[in-house]
C-alpha cells in the first residue's frame, strides 16, 4: 500500500516537471519569435493578389492606443465632396451605398475618388481589444491603375441615440440580396453623419497601411480610423445586422506596422 502511494507521488512529480519544461519551451519560443515579428512557422495566407507581396499587412487590426506613434504633423486633406448617394444596395454580405462619380479626396499628392460606403456588424477594427457593434467604411480609390490604391475612412458605432443618417436609407434597403434601390433627390447625405469639409479635417484618427478586408485582400489601403465613436440605436444596428449577417473579418497580425495617432 505504502509502495503504491510512493509510486503515485513520483508520477505526480514527474508530470509536474514535464509541465514546467513544456511551459519553459513555449515562452522561450515566444521570446525568440519577437513580439512584433511573425513567428518562423507563420505561413502567409494567399490573401492578396498574386502580383503583390502577400500576407503581412492585412486588415483589420486591433489598435493598441498606448502603442501608437504620435504624429505632430497632421496629414492635410483636400476634399471635393458632392455628397451624392445614387443607390442603396443589398449585396447579401453587406449594405452598400454608392456615390455619384466626381467626389475626390487628396492627401500627400495622391487623389482618390469616392466610390461607395458599406457596413460591418460587428466592427472589424478593435480598439484596445474592444469590439463595437457596427463599423462604416467610406471607400475611395485612385483611378487609372490596374491595382488601385485605396483610402478607407472607418467610422465606429456604439449603441445609443437613433442616427439620422441611417434613418435616411434604412427603409430604402432592398430586403432581397443582390438588388438595389435608386436614391432620389439627394435624400441620403453622409454630411448628416460627419462633415467632410473642403478644409479636409478628418478629426482625430488612427492611420495605418493595410488591406481590403474582403477578397482579393489587396494590400494597398491607407486606413483612417476615426477616434470619435458615433451612435446608432440598437434597433438600427439590429436591422442592418439582420440584412447583412455577421460580416466582420477576424483581426490580423500587426507585424512590423506602426499605427499613427493623428
Ligand atoms: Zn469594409
Amino acid at each position: 500500500m505504502q509502495k503504491k502511494s510512493k509510486m503515485n507521488k513520483l508520477l505526480i512529480l514527474l508530470s509536474l516537471l514535464c509541465l514546467q519544461a513544456c511551459a519553459h519551451k513555449t515562452s522561450k519560443e515566444i521570446a525568440e519569435s519577437g513580439s512584433h515579428l511573425p513567428p518562423q512557422n507563420y505561413a502567409p495566407q494567399k490573401y492578396s493578389l498574386p502580383s503583390l507581396d502577400p500576407g503581412f499587412h492585412q486588415s483589420p487590426i486591433n489598435i493598441f492606443t498606448n502603442r501608437t506613434k504620435k504624429e505632430l504633423n497632421h496629414d492635410h486633406f483636400v476634399v471635393h465632396f458632392q455628397d451624392k448617394v445614387t443607390a442603396v444596395e443589398n449585396l447579401g454580405h453587406t449594405i452598400q451605398l454608392d456615390f455619384n462619380a466626381g467626389s475626390t479626396i487628396t492627401v500627400k499628392d495622391k487623389t482618390y475618388s469616392f466610390k461607395q460606403m458599406h457596413f460591418h456588424t460587428p466592427s472589424e477594427h478593435l480598439i484596445d481589444g474592444m469590439t463595437f457593434p457596427m463599423e462604416l467604411h467610406i471607400v475611395s480609390a485612385t483611378e487609372n491603375s490596374i491595382t488601385p490604391d485605396y483610402l478607407v475612412i472607418a467610422v465606429l458605432f456604439k449603441m445609443g441615440e437613433e442616427n439620422q443618417f441611417i434613418n435616411e436609407f434604412i427603409n430604402l434597403t432592398p430586403p432581397h440580396p443582390h438588388s438595389k434601390t435608386v436614391v432620389k433627390d439627394n435624400s441620403v447625405k453622409l454630411n448628416d453623419l460627419l462633415s467632410l469639409s473642403p478644409a479636409g479635417d478628418l478629426g482625430h484618427h488612427y492611420h495605418y497601411t493595410g488591406s481590403l478586408t474582403t477578397a482579393p485582400y489587396t494590400e494597398t489601403v491607407d486606413w483612417f480610423v476615426l477616434k470619435k465613436i458615433y451612435e446608432a440605436s440598437p434597433e438600427q444596428i439590429e436591422t442592418i445586422n439582420t440584412i447583412e449577417g455577421n460580416n466582420a473579418r477576424h483581426i490580423e497580425p500587426k507585424n512590423d506596422r506602426l499605427v499613427d495617432d493623428e
